[in-house]
């Protein structure tokens, strides 16, 4: 039997669930949170509850917004022609915080949500890739700069997407390996991500 009264037990299991969050600072957590004003703990919940409502992925390039189409696909100043091809929308940050010999990047994204992965079962169909295609196939991108991680996963990908991409009028480029083989881009320090991007080779 539990020593805390239902209410707050409940929250206590539901904090535990939180990365890095043990028992200790659940409970800790939980009786800020019925110490603290009736108005301070509506605004906790309805900012979780916010969270899950108001965020969707973009229609175009999948990142995860507020807003859709998200701030990169609908900005007038950016290369709406260039898109870069990431994994996962915690990517977008690293190659927005690198500064090449030409400045940051002015393109736009595509995220795949995921890499090929045969043996965990993630095929073709599973990436979400046919926003990216159609885009190429209505003429619509000048260059796809494949900024996948050089891990196993992240080259099948780039090497499946170069293929199926192969038959459109449009370049093709793959981010060079200043990030080192086999390590995943969001580690990836921003003097690093920027030679990648500087030295990206035509395939
Ligand atoms: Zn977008």
């Amino acid at each position: 039997m539990s020593r805390y009264a239902e209410p707050m037990a409940r929250l206590i299991e539901e904090l535990k669930k939180l990365p890095g969050v043990g028992t200790k600072s659940a409970q800790r957590f939980a009786f800020h949170i019925l110490r603290s004003s009736e108005g301070d703990a509506a605004a906790l919940a309805d900012a979780v509850r916010g969270l899950k409502a108001s965020l969707c992925l973009c229609s175009i390039c999948n990142n995860v917004t507020d807003v859709d189409p998200c701030a990169y696909c609908a900005s007038p100043s950016r290369n709406q022609r260039l898109v870069c091809v990431v994994e996962e929308p915690t990517n977008i940050a690293a190659i927005e915080r690198a500064k090449g010999s030409h400045g940051s990047y002015q393109g736009v994204y595509h995220v795949l949500h995921g890499t090929l992965s045969p043996l965990h079962g993630v095929g073709p169909d599973q990436l979400r890739a046919s926003g990216l295609v159609g885009r190429v196939e209505r003429g619509e991108v000048d260059e796809v700069i494949l900024a996948t991680s050089p891990t196993l996963e992240g080259e099948a990908t780039a090497n499946w997407l170069a293929t199926a991409l192969r038959s459109f009028p449009v370049k093709i480029t793959r981010i060079a390996t200043g990030v080192p083989a086999g390590s995943d881009i969001e580690y990836a320090d921003e003097v690093t991500m920027a030679r990648a991007m500087d030295g990206r080779r035509e395939i």
